[in-house]
């Protein structure tokens, strides 16, 4: 890619990220004298209104994942009640303390841990997927550094896992083995068990994973675990609190959790399928002494006795507070039928997808629907998606596109409305191949790029436009 080529590709993405620099002012120091709050929130007002509807109506892949009135209007009351509350000052607010400490319980209770399952199951509250993966990681390289096993930790994940495991190994010098995926898009058992070694701490697979929606045999990989007396976290940052439900439904759903004796660990998003406002994610440890590694604590600090459960010190109470009033409301009544609703309309968007011809069906998901063609630039057809609205993830290694599935498609008509959108995005792409959007030449690019270096050095331009005024 030519210097030039780069240089275009961000005054599009800045263009997409800065469309009101023209038509409201800019904030590049303080303004000399506060400005009134009422006008403050009138110009928040304006811009979140008109940011709303593409969300509200079902345009977007994830992101918001409940989204009615009534309940967010209940999130926000009590965040309003809660505002102030910091759980690193229990003495203050102990009601944050038990709030943080029942969500666990709760969690722990839908997945194999609990009064009903095992008993040691305990775990903590993060601020969201990628904290609670961090945080798991850092404890399989502490506990193995701890216990003598190596010095050098891997971990074995398999190649659609999230992003998180990559960055965990990046933060916290592990090395990242990857495990190429079987034909249904499954971690290959056989390069699994090839990949363990003296150094690996921990072995992952995905309750879905996030690319394809795809299970990985978490039985199996959890008893190479288990074999070889290393950690296994299952990554359910997805699928907590909707794979219990739909299993309760009839679906047929593998074996996952705390259930497998070879499982230690798990993530599970309360801010996804959890309806909790974003900012909140448990992770669970098959026991306490493995919870132990995770803690930050330091008796010598001037500045007094130190304890902190996860990456941050203070931390916002009211996130807390919103995500065990969130569970509390639903109850397991509520998961149940949220569920059955988001499994009806992803049902009707897969079947969708598999009628349309041109493009194919990765695996055999159930919420996270991903496809992509032998024929036409798929990248292009989501191109064409955007300019009708929606707004869907771009895959790589093979291109591929997904929706992921939220309540918000379970409106009435909204998975219609997708899969006639995506027909007439196929037709289109079939009879004008090309594209006027943004992804197809931006993957279109990456993908023709053998220099890992020039995409990171695009992501790096990316990271400095966000923090450009
Ligand atoms: C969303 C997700 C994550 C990361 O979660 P964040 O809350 O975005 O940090 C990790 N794994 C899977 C499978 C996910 O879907």
């Amino acid at each position: 890619m030519e210097e030039s080529d780069l240089d275009l590709v961000m005054e599009v993405l800045e263009a997409e990220l800065r469309p009101y620099r023209d038509s409201h002012r800019v904030y590049d120091r303080l303004p000399p004298s506060g400005r009134d709050r009422g006008e403050i929130l009138a110009e928040m007002q304006e811009l979140a209104s008109k940011e709303e509807a593409r969300w509200r109506d079902g345009y977007a892949s994830g992101a918001v994942y409940h989204g009615d009135q009534d309940h967010i209007d209940f999130l926000n009351r009590v965040y309003a009640v809660n505002s102030q509350a910091n759980p690193l000052h229990p003495e203050l607010w102990p009601s944050a303390v038990k709030y943080e400490a029942e969500i666990v319980a709760m969690t722990a209770s839908i997945l194999g841990g609990g009064p009903d399952g095992l008993a040691s199951v305990c775990g903590t509250l993060s601020s969201g997927g990628t904290e609670s993966i961090m945080l798991a990681m850092r404890t399989y390289r502490d506990w193995a550094r701890d216990t003598g096993r190596t010095q050098s930790p891997e971990i074995v994940v398999p190649a659609s896992a999230h992003a998180a495991f990559d960055k965990a190994a990046q933060y916290f010098g592990m090395k990242l083995v990857q495990i190429p995926l079987d034909s249904s898009w499954r971690a290959d058992l056989r390069a699994a068990s090839e990949a363990i070694t003296g150094d690996t701490v921990a072995i992952v697979g995905s309750a879905p994973g996030f690319p394809h929606g795809v299970i990985d045999p978490i039985e199996e990989l959890s008893q190479l675990a288990l074999d070889a007396g290393v950690g296994f976290h299952t990554d359910c940052c997805l699928g907590g609190f909707v794979l219990p439900f739909a299993e309760r439904l009839g679906y047929r759903v593998p074996a996952f959790d705390f259930r497998l004796p070879g499982v230690t660990s798990i993530s599970a998003d309360t801010h996804k399928f959890g309806y909790a406002a974003k900012g909140t994610s448990v992770v669970l440890y098959r026991d306490p002494e493995l919870r132990r590694y995770q803690y930050y604590r330091t008796a010598d600090w001037m500045g007094g006795l130190y304890y902190s459960p996860t990456f941050a010190g203070s931390r916002p109470g009211a996130l807390s507070a919103e995500c065990w009033a969130a569970m509390v409301a639903f109850g397991e009544e509520g998961y149940l039928a949220a569920t059955d609703a988001l499994l009806s309309a992803a049902a009707k968007i897969r079947a969708g997808v598999e009628a349309i011809e041109g493009i194919d069906l990765l695996g055999d998901p159930l919420w996270v629907i991903a496809f992509a063609s032998d024929e036409l630039d798929v990248y292009a057809v989501s191109d064409q998606m955007s300019a009708r609205g929606w707004s869907l993830n771009g895959l790589q290694h093979p291109p591929a596109v997904h929706i992921c599935t939220t309540l918000r498609h379970a409106q009435p008509g909204v998975a219609e409305r997708f899969v006639a959108d995506l027909e007439e995005s196929v037709a289109a792409v079939r009879s004008a191949p090309g594209s006027s959007g943004v992804m197809a030449p931006i993957y279109g690019m990456t993908g023709t790029i053998d220099t890992r270096s020039t995409v990171e050095e695009l992501l790096g331009r990316y990271g400095d436009l966000q923090f450009k005024v």
